[in-house]
């Protein structure tokens, strides 16, 4: 390819729009425009490295013994109440209507679907086990779409759905897809990691996210440093010692109120109590979908409201109103909540709060806290779950290890669903003896716009991409210092007619710009090798390649050039393989 027929139009400044580095330098790159909030078009040097991904996606699927299906971006309504998500999915659902006022929505995802056509076509053991996938568009109307192709409101997915005829097949298939998603990962040049995760609206029992890790990424995950255990930290959890209950002790001291006149946050009335913040409870007046609950955790702790939806079954936790508060520990008592005295409402404690004595609380009332309130005495005991966030150095679940916290962008997500979808739209199939039994399933996503750009999250400087050899636009990039000087110019033809005959993927940058440009813009580009053609080398005969990741530069004799850019690329592609 020529640089001046590759429709590449790079930008120097940083686009204000874009909040995070692959959004700024895919931009930048000219790989990707915004049409609209969350709708972006590819252009061509981006859509090489989607097609790159979905390569690597296909290979490997097939590869897993996986069968490509393309089913419609148009769902009908009809599935989705039958599932139940019609009314569950919120407005992330993309709706529309047809001329007959039917209604239908632009596909999120296809468990759906795919479980119809399934329940259509499969009648016994004998078609089962199945693996469907497909690439695809999918839609979802994100409320703030942001980060470019990280959080689309269209955005391109690999899904692949698996059918067995019972759990144990299921856990094959899930392992199947698991080893799977961690070869095309590693094949696209990724440091990943599978982390055990919640599984949120999609459902089921079982589910490992793929996170690219990178400083930069959204996610926290929490692994631990001695064992494989691996969590996003909205699951994660930690080793949690039983103990007795205390029912009375000689170090429990009289419960009082203070007043703490405007101290509300922990901070504040710790500091000015001259206590530790872990000294105080802070009392959470939560609403789990209608439910009003007092939450209770130790004031130098983070309530994880994955867990608390987890243990109420809710599907949304919010903050309760002032009004709400009010309602339930009286008048003007904002900020001072506290479980003394609390009635009506169900109080659930986390862990952190279960085994320390003389705390501090809120006293439901303006401007008051208790001092050396302790269980059983002062209040009543209340029911103990792991309602936190974990920690650096808790203790692992599986072996007390330190957790350690790292960050992470998720490109991948298995679930093991189950029977939750093939119950619901009744997929069913005979088994040997004539029975019939429902369909255990499993579903597989990988974000492919995603990838792309959690692997630009992972790998970049501050002069732009630098791209893992397999996903790379091109692998090579020629870069003739000055195409008005005829023997560069013919020199750097011949070296890029040569390579491409080898079957290499080159770009010859032969526009009539300043070296410094074309340095600036390949750095940009991030083609993982650069061969430099200039004047003062080439007058001893030899051109100067450079490695993009580690900045390696060597002098080759021009005759030996393709064979020593051909032995690169392959130990650059190995590498990941
Ligand atoms: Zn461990």
């Amino acid at each position: 390819m020529r640089f001046s027929e590759a429709f590449i139009n790079t930008v120097k400044e940083v686009p204000a729009e874009a909040e995070v580095i692959s959004h700024q330098l895919m931009l930048r790159a000219g790989m990707i425009r915004k049409l609209a909030a969350g709708v972006y078009t590819y252009l061509p040097l981006g859509y090489r490295v989607i097609q790159k991904i979905e390569g690597i996606i296909r290979e490997e699927m097939n590869r897993a013994g996986a069968l490509e299906v393309h089913l419609p971006v148009l769902c009908p309504a009809e599935l989705w109440q039958e599932s139940g998500r019609w009314s569950l999915y919120g407005p992330e659902l993309m709706r529309l209507q047809d001329r007959h006022s039917r209604q239908f929505c632009l596909g999120p995802t296809h468990e759906e679907v795919i479980t119809d056509l399934v329940r259509r076509e499969v009648r016994s053991y004998r078609q089962l086990p199945l693996n469907l996938y497909q690439i695809q568009t999918k839609f979802r109307d994100e409320i703030r779409p942001r980060f470019g192709l990280m959080r689309g409101r269209e955005f391109i997915m690999k899904d692949a759905y698996s059918f067995d005829r019972d759990d144990a097949g299921a856990e094959i298939s899930y392992q199947k897809m698991k080893e799977t998603y961690e070869r095309i990962f590693r094949r696209c040049g990724l440091i990943c990691k599978a982390v055990e995760a919640d599984t949120g609206a999609i459902g089921g029992s079982f589910s490992h996210e793929f996170m690219v890790l990178a400083e930069s990424g959204e996610d926290r995950i929490a692994s631990c440093s001695r064992c494989e255990y691996a969590s996003n930290v909205e699951k994660a959890t930690y080793a949690i010692a039983d103990k007795e209950p205390v029912e009375n002790s000689t170090s429990w001291l009289a419960m009082q109120p203070v007043s703490t006149p405007e101290l509300s946050t922990v901070q504040e009335v710790a500091s000015f109590l001259g206590v530790s913040p872990s000294q105080v409870v802070k009392t959470l007046l939560v609403l789990a979908d209608e439910q009003i609950l007092a939450v209770l955790i130790r004031g130098d702790q983070e309530l994880n409201e994955v867990k608390l939806k987890n243990l109420t079954a809710a599907t949304k936790i919010s903050m309760a109103s002032p009004q709400v508060v009010e309602s339930i520990t009286g008048p003007e008592s904002v900020g001072f909540s506290g479980p003394v005295g609390l009635s009506g409402v169900r109080v659930v404690a986390d862990y952190s709060v279960r085994d320390i004595e003389n705390f501090v609380v809120g006293a439901n009332r303006k401007d008051t806290h208790f001092i050396n309130v302790n269980w059983g005495r002062d209040c009543p005991r209340p029911e103990f779950f792991d309602l936190r966030v974990v920690q650096e150095d808790d203790p692992c679940p599986r072996c007390q290890g330190p957790l350690k916290i790292s960050r992470g962008i998720e490109v991948g997500h298995i679930f093991k669903l189950g029977t939750k979808y093939s119950k619901a739209l009744q997929a069913t199939y005979l088994d040997q003896n004539g029975e019939e039994k429902t369909i255990v399933m499993g579903c597989y996503g990988i974000g492919v716009g995603r990838t792309m750009a959690a692997s630009i999250e992972q790998n970049h400087d501050r002069d732009g991409i630098i791209w893992p050899m397999p996903i790379a636009p091109y692998q090579v990039m020629v870069l003739p210092t000055d195409t008005t000087d005829k023997d560069i110019r013919e020199a750097a033809e011949a070296i890029y007619q040569e390579l491409l005959s080898a079957g290499l993927e080159v770009i010859i940058d032969d526009r009539e710009e300043r070296p410094g440009v074309k340095f600036k813009d390949s750095d940009l580009l991030g083609i993982p090798v650069r061969i430099t053609i200039g004047s003062k080398s080439l007058k001893q005969n030899s051109v100067e390649i450079r490695i993009r990741k580690t900045g390696q530069v060597i002098q080759v004799l021009k005759d030996q050039c393709r064979q020593k850019v051909q032995q690169m690329v392959s130990e650059m592609l190995e590498a990941s393989s």
